[in-house]
């Protein structure tokens, strides 16, 4: 079983048998991912289910990952959550893609074999946005104005604060 999860996959042996692929991956292993990435970090992870369709092998799922990227708006790095719905059918050749069930995307695995970490890099990079950007122009400025001086002036010498301190008094009225 363990041989049959390893690059390249034989998608019609896992379509045959319904598997079910779950896989984490270090994001900074995608070499084409990397050059958009703020920073080497976060982890990218696969959820297929194989199965037949029509008469080709075929995965369902999605490609989810957390990425930190730059936000085109502020230019500050922000870590964003990327996901990549997938439905594909497995074809031997190009010339086969037009026969593969509508709601399916043709993917060409030559030989009924697919290399994973390729595929999933290719979703992936389907996932990333065009031009990332916070999700409101608000976190944008939340943080340039984040205080970096302010707290340390805020650290009080007098000691305990007492929050309700005067509560007492007020709950006499
Ligand atoms: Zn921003």
């Amino acid at each position: 079983m363990a041989s049959l999860m390893q690059d390249p996959l034989d998608v019609g042996q896992l379509a045959a048998q319904r598997t079910q692929l779950e896989r984490e991956f270090p994001i900074d292993g995608f070499e084409r991912v990397r050059s958009s990435l703020a920073r080497p970090e976060g982890q990218a992870a696969a959820h297929f289910r194989f199965h037949v369709a029509g008469n080709y092998p075929a995965l369902e799922g999605a490609v989810r990952a957390k990425a930190w990227l730059v936000c085109q708006r502020c230019l500050q790095e922000f870590e964003a959550t990327v996901e990549s719905p997938v439905r594909v059918a497995f074809v031997g050749r190009d010339a086969e893609a037009g026969r593969v069930p509508d709601e399916y995307d043709a993917v060409t695995a030559p030989g009924g074999r697919l290399e994973l970490l390729e595929f999933v890099e290719d979703e992936l990079l389907l996932a990333l946005p065009l031009v990332p950007m916070h999700p409101t122009p608000q976190d944008c400025t939340g943080r340039r104005t984040m205080p970096v001086v302010e707290p340390l002036r805020m650290v009080s010498n007098s000691g305990v604060t007492k929050p309700f301190a005067g509560l007492g008094d007020l709950l006499k009225r």
